[in-house]
């Protein structure tokens, strides 16, 4: 036998392509080809794998080896087609059987020592692979078993190094299949922020559940000092369990990433991502030669935390503004359209001005300085949020208060109800949060009385709302008729969601 094929797999942004790894050995001038559309680290898999074979101890012929990389038309780049390479050329020489590679599916960095390092985006290529009836068993590197082992109906087998797939390919040594485990057993205590620790500013943790609840879009205004960053940094305590499909979406995203963590993979906590202003348009979006998911993407089915808004470029802010509506990003490429999940709560953080103290009338800036500060955020995004809650400064009654505000746990129950109530709601769609509701569903799901029509078409006149800063009050309503256990929408909900507009009218008004 002198030709031989493994079954391998390449990442493209979030999709899986199934690449054939061949290899065909023949007497002749001793090279070492490779062909297939390979980028340069795909080439250099030759001198790693020469390398890699010989110092497992194992053969490696002076003869001709070519070596495809199927189909094509896709562009092969890494090094994670080190290990199906290797089998390859082995089975090709008759050092392994042929027979034991059908069925099986490698992917694997080679170290020069013939170690298997880990490689990016094995739980996306695990659930494909899945799909697939002639795929028996994965040989895929140790460091990544557990993270391949969350596919149920397929089995993974882990090795450390290239030697060891060997001799597990020639029936000399079992390895063992990973078990998959039932769930993380050991739950992590992390200590977080309460609410309860934050003094005052009941509105602002009102604002906290409701956002959280409905998913809504969130905007503290404050000054300096007065807890907005606490405030935030509070949700991860009171955000409701995920379900487990949504901890694989998540997990897939960072297995992508390779940000998986060894030994406990599975994703299981809601993600809080907190971007510096700092931050370029590529690493909140994704972005790269071959396009990478970002922090929008990392935060999907969490939260995005940008403190200090208004120090944002104003072209990152803009940036968001598609997928803050579409819950997706897409970026494109010579070769292709690449799309990145971003369904993410976003929560930000700003001064009202300069000095920090304004509509106070101790504050210290111009008109046109305070104007200027503000006209960084643009209409079009502040559009985009449902509720902006102003954080005053600590009173002195709230400071030296003897009892303690409500904890997060007992707020995250009341979210966890109302989450309940959405989840049975919107049971037979793709909906799972009232801030996912399109306006045809809108229609559907938030029928209006008639006072609550009267209402709402005097705020709409009256604020001078855009259709769809309109419809955000009626999902933020939504929201908290659900944390009231209410059916139907009534004109104290919807009051109070008017409220949470009525704030950026305040602070944008001038403008
Ligand atoms: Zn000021």
């Amino acid at each position: 036998m002198s030709f031989s094929k493994v079954l391998s797999a390449a990442v493209k942004g979030m999709d899986i392509e199934f690449v054939y790894v061949e290899a065909d050995v023949s007497n002749g001038l001793p090279v070492f080809n490779m062909v297939g559309y390979l980028s340069s680290e795909v080439k250099e898999a030759g001198e790693r794998v020469r390398t890699a074979v010989r110092n497992s101890g194992l053969d490696f012929p002076a003869k001709r080896v070519v070596i495809n990389l199927s189909p094509a038309t896709l562009k092969k780049r890494g090094a994670s087609f080190d290990l199906p390479i290797a089998l390859a050329v082995l089975a090709a020489l008759g050092q392994i059987p042929a027979e034991r590679l059908r069925g099986s599916l490698a992917i694997g960095e080679l170290g020069l020592d013939g170690s298997v390092r880990k490689v990016p985006g094995i739980l996306p290529i695990m659930m494909e692979a899945s799909k697939e009836n002639h795929v028996a068993c994965c040989i895929v590197p140790k460091e990544n078993a557990a993270e391949a082992a969350l596919v149920e109906n397929i089995s993974v087998v882990g090795v450390e190094s290239l030697e060891q797939a060997v001799l597990f390919l020639r029936g000399k040594i079992q390895l063992k299949e990973v078990c998959r485990k039932k769930k993380n057993s050991r739950v992590h205590i992390v200590q977080e922020p309460d609410f309860a620790d934050i003094c005052g500013q009941e509105n602002v943790k009102r604002a906290a559940e409701i956002a959280v609840a409905g998913g809504h879009n969130l905007l503290l205004i404050g000054p300096p000092g007065s807890g907005k960053t606490m405030a935030a940094k509070c949700l991860p305590g009171i955000l409701p369990p995920v379900s487990r499909e949504e901890s694989m979406e998540i997990t897939k995203i960072y297995s992508v990433m390779g940000m998986l963590d060894e030994n406990t993979p599975l994703i299981t906590r809601r993600p809080f991502r907190e971007v510096h202003h700092t931050a370029t348009r590529a690493a909140l979006t994704g972005g790269g030669l071959v396009p990478r998911p970002g922090e929008i993407s990392l935060a999907h089915g969490g939260v995005l935390f940008l403190d200090e808004l208004p120090e944002f470029r104003k072209s990152v802010l803009e940036v968001l503004r598609q997928p803050l509506e579409s819950r997706m990003i897409q970026i494109s490429r010579a070769h292709g359209k690449y799309s990145f999940p971003a369904g993410f709560m976003l929560v930000a953080a700003m001064n009202p001005c300069p000095c920090g103290r304004f509509p106070a009338p101790e504050c210290v800036c111009t008109p046109a300085q305070i104007q200027g500060y503000l006209g960084k955020i643009s209409q079009p995004f502040l559009d985009r949020i449902d509720l902006c809650a102003e954080a005053s400064r600590v009173k002195y009654e709230d400071l030296s208060a003897k009892k303690r505000g409500e904890d997060s746990a007992e707020i995250r129950r009341r979210v966890c109800r109302a989450r309940k109530i959405q989840q049975d709601r919107y049971k037979k769609t793709e909906i799972r949060v009232n801030a996912e509701l399109g306006s045809r569903e809108l229609k559907k799901f938030c029928e209006l009385g008639s006072d609550e029509q009267k209402l709402m078409s005097q705020a709409f006149s009256i604020l001078n709302l855009t259709a769809r800063a309109y419809h955000r009050i009626i999902r933020t309503a939504r929201t908290i008729a659900d944390l009231d256990g209410a059916e139907q929408i009534r004109t104290e909900h919807l009051n109070e969601a008017i409220g949470y507009r009525v704030v950026d009218k305040r602070y944008w008004r001038q403008q």
